[in-house]
């Protein structure tokens, strides 16, 4: 009887999970061994959805479905038939926004304020690649041959592999989809295991604005062998990947099998500086934002402070003090300004950290232990470390978590050969009133982004990506819409005349 309560009470478990099936060729399928894997609420610990889990199999019936949608009328429609569809998903994305970031925030725990907020803006994306996708030209060269017209022109790639980690997924999406469905280009996006809920609601978007068959194709799994299948699938040519550099180094591995172009977006450990002449109460709301807006879950988060030794004392006073009024909570509450983290994983490894900093030194200014929450969700409350130098544990790694390592500088050269040692190069910030020495230090630090007197923004318009172990290739604004093409040269013999001499090279 005891046996028969138990099933019971699993089997009711197992109802209550919001069931989802992956997109390919346009259906919404289970997958090929009805293998499943839940996913949690970070809020709580427990699963609230279940999700197919790709075999390769799966892997290799969606990347035919797009090639065989590449080798279809996609890349053939006039490109402003393409910008229609994206359009329509711009649409979509700003009137399902309140939708898409529910799910997000409990797949995912990140504050719904910010979810909601994203999911609409990132409307924004769609329009920006739509609007691009009849510019890109191609050029008549200036050839040094007689009766010869050379052009080139922007062609597609093909199947587009897009794997995409759990944190800003619909903004890391975009960037990957937009502009690869704008220049002609199909698409198999592969959704993060810790948080796959909120990419099939955005497929049944997709769905929505009627784009033909196996044109985007969205599956769920892990790394291995979802992840590795198809960025090693014969078929895929282009590979966009955002998650961390381990995980990158797989991917480059994995391209080695089928040649195709990768772009990394990694992790980072971004240093922010603050002169004695800045604003404080600016500098503090950017610090604020850069390190403890998504509770720290963030590759741009500015991780290392340094803070010029005539202020060092007040200000650090100051930001404590600021950390210290955190609100804490749940993350659906509009009150709250920071949630739980995603995973007890992550929770683990900040633990850790922090464990080794302190041992090694480091000064706790305030939390350091897992919330009051935490027997629940996976609450961190704001962290602040003063460390000695920037090679302690909490000061060199990337924690993604709300961790601040604090450190003093006393003038501008030794900021900068501070904030440039380390092997991640993605952000940075500067807060100075001086804009010559924002610019100057802006020019000298090794990232692919510096904030001057401001912190964590984004726009379709603006470059995103880093340099040093952040990864390569760019993605958002114009130069990115170019990944997504090949220059494919042409030549035309105008001459009426045969060719001269065929056994010499011209
Ligand atoms: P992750 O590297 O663990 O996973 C990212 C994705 O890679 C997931 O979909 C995962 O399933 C997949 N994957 C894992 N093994 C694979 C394999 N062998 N082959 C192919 N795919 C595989 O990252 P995460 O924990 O989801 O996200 C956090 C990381 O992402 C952080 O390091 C963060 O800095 C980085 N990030 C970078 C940016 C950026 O734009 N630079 C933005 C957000 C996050």
């Amino acid at each position: 009887q005891m046996m028969l309560i138990l099933i019971s009470k699993n089997l009711l478990k197992m109802s209550e999970l919001k069931q989802y099936k992956m997109f390919i060729d346009g259906e919404w399928v289970d997958s090929e061994s009805k293998k499943t894997f839940k996913s949690l609420n970070p809020e709580n610990n427990e699963p609230w959805v279940e999700v197919p889990q790709a075999s390769e199999k799966d892997i290799d019936i969606a990347v035919n479905a797009a090639q065989k949608a590449f080798d279809g009328s996609w890349p053939n429609l006039f490109p402003r038939e393409r910008a229609k569809y994206l359009k329509a998903i711009a649409n979509e994305l700003r009137e399902n926004a309140e939708l898409l970031g529910k799910i997000e925030t409990i797949d995912t725990g990140k504050l719904f304020k910010e979810t909601k907020t994203q999911a609409n803006y990132i409307a924004e994306y769609y329009d920006y690649y739509a609007g691009l996708a009849d510019k890109v030209e191609g050029t008549v060269l200036p050839i040094d041959k007689a009766n010869m017209q050379v052009i080139t022109t922007r062609v597609p790639i093909g199947v587009v592999a897009a794997i995409i980690p759990w944190n800003s997924q619909m903004l890391l999406t975009a960037v990957k989809l937009a502009p690869a469905l704008a220049m002609g280009n199909t698409i198999v996006i592969k959704s993060s295991e810790l948080a796959p809920a909120t990419l099939f609601e955005f497929g049944k978007l997709i769905e929505k604005t009627g784009i033909p068959k196996g044109v985007v194709n969205i599956v769920s799994g892990f790394g291995e062998p979802c992840g590795r299948a198809l960025t090693s699938h014969k078929l895929v040519e282009r590979v966009a990947f955002t998650g961390g550099p381990e995980t990158a180094r797989h991917i480059i591995r994995n391209s080695a099998d089928n040649l195709s172009q990768v772009s990394l977006e990694l992790g980072g450990k971004s240093p922010v500086a603050v002169f004695e002449d800045a604003d404080q109460e600016n500098a503090l709301n950017g610090i604020t934002a850069g390190i403890f807006g998504a509770s720290g879950q963030s590759c741009i988060a500015g991780s290392r402070l340094y803070i010029q030794n005539s202020i060092y004392d007040n200000f650090l006073e100051k930001i404590v003090s600021r950390a210290n009024k955190i609100k804490l909570g749940p993350p659906m509450d509009a009150k709250t300004q920071m949630g739980p983290l995603n995973s007890l994983k992550q929770l683990e490894i900040i633990e850790k950290n922090i464990k080794l900093t302190l041992e090694q030194g480091g000064k706790l200014r305030c939390g350091g232990k897992r919330h009051t929450f935490s027997n629940k969700g996976y609450y961190f409350p704001p962290t602040i470390i003063e460390c000695d130098n920037h090679n302690l544990p909490t000061a060199e790694n990337e924690l993604f978590g709300p961790v601040l390592s604090v450190m003093k500088f006393n003038d501008e050269k030794e900021v900068i050969n501070k904030m440039n040692d380390n092997q991640y190069g993605l952000s940075s910030g500067v807060y100075t009133k001086d804009i010559n020495r924002g610019l100057r230090v802006s020019n000298a630090i090794r990232a692919g982004i510096t904030f001057v007197n401001t912190y964590r923004l984004i726009s379709p318009s603006a470059p995103f990506g880093g340099m040093k172990d952040s990864g390569y290739g760019k993605e958002a604004g114009i130069e990115s819409i170019k990944d997504y093409t090949r220059i494919k040269t042409t030549w035309f013999n105008t001459s009426d005349k045969p060719m001269d001499d065929p056994f010499t090279m011209g």
